[in-house]
C-alpha cells in the first residue's frame, strides 16, 4: 500500500489514519491463511520525517519444526517505524534509522515495513501446538496423527 504524504511534507496535513488489506503480491515470500489487516498512522514530526504507527493482525502458514506440517499461526501486533525523505536531501548527520525506509516521490511504502515487522513477530521455532510430538525417528510417521510401533529404546548409536 504505497500512501500519498505529500501534504503532510508540505505541512498542511499532520496525521493521516488509513486501514486495508494488503495483497499477496507485496507480501513476497510469506504464506497466509488470512492476508494482513493493517490499522495505522502516519504522523508529520519532523519537516522531513513521518512517524508510521501500525497495528498489523494476520494468520501466516508456517512449517512446524517437529513434524512438518503446514499449520497456520495467529500474529497480532503493533509497530513504530520512521520514514525519512531520500537521504541525500536531509542536511545533517545520518544515522542507519534515516536509510531503512525512505519517502520517494511522496509516497509512504506501508506494505514494506509490515513485511518486515512479520517476519520479525515469527516465531523462531514454530510448532503445530505446543504438545506436538513430532516424527518417529526410525519410521518417520506422523505421532500426532498415527502410532507407530518402533521401540525407541533399542536405538543404540554407533561410532
Ligand atoms: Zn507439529
Ligand atoms: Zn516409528
Amino acid at each position: 500500500m504505497n500512501i500519498d504524504v505529500k501534504e503532510m511534507l508540505e505541512g498542511k496535513v499532520n496525521i493521516t489514519s488509513f486501514r486495508y488489506v494488503e495483497t499477496l503480491e507485496t507480501m513476497e515470500g510469506l504464506m497466509f491463511d488470512d492476508l494482513p489487516e493493517v490499522e495505522g498512522k502516519l504522523k508529520r514530526i519532523e519537516r522531513r520525517k513521518l512517524l508510521l504507527a501500525c497495528k498489523v493482525k494476520t494468520r501466516v502458514l508456517l512449517e512446524c519444526s517437529r513434524c512438518l506440517d503446514v499449520y497456520p499461526q495467529e500474529l497480532e501486533f503493533s509497530y513504530e517505524e520512521v520514514y525519512t525523505e531520500e537521504p541525500l536531501r536531509i542536511i545533517g548527520k545520518l544515522t542507519e534509522e534515516d536509510f531503512k525506509y525512505t519517502i520517494e516521490n511522496n509516497m509512504v511504502d506501508v506494505s514494506k515495513s509490515v513485511r518486515e515487522n512479520i517476519i520479525m513477530n515469527l516465531p523462531i521455532k514454530p510448532l503445530c501446538r505446543e504438545d506436538c510430538k513430532g516424527l518417529c525417528p526410525v519410521c518417520g510417521k506422523n505421532l500426532n496423527r498415527e502410532k507407530c510401533n518402533c521401540n525407541l529404546e533399542d536405538i543404540t548409536i554407533e561410532y
